[in-house]
């Protein structure tokens, strides 16, 4: 991952790291194993991404692997 992403648009709730960035599950209604992905541009907040699909989708431009 990069902790230096900035995400920048999301909802209120992405913001606030409550919903994933990609995919706007909400965490709360429905639970899932989420990871830190970034950061809120407007807030500053940790955002987070699904485990799995959605934060292979934001992190695969990294080149080091060895995570899986
Ligand atoms: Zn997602």
């Amino acid at each position: 991952m990069n902790p230096t992403t900035l995400y920048d648009g999301l909802t209120p709730v992405q913001a606030d790291g409550l919903a994933c960035v990609v995919c706007h599950r909400d965490f709360i209604a429905a639970p899932h194993p989420a990871r830190p992905v970034g950061f809120s541009f407007e807030t500053g907040s940790q955002v987070f991404a699904c485990d799995g699909g959605c934060h292979a989708l934001v992190t695969r431009t990294t080149p080091e692997g060895g995570s899986r």
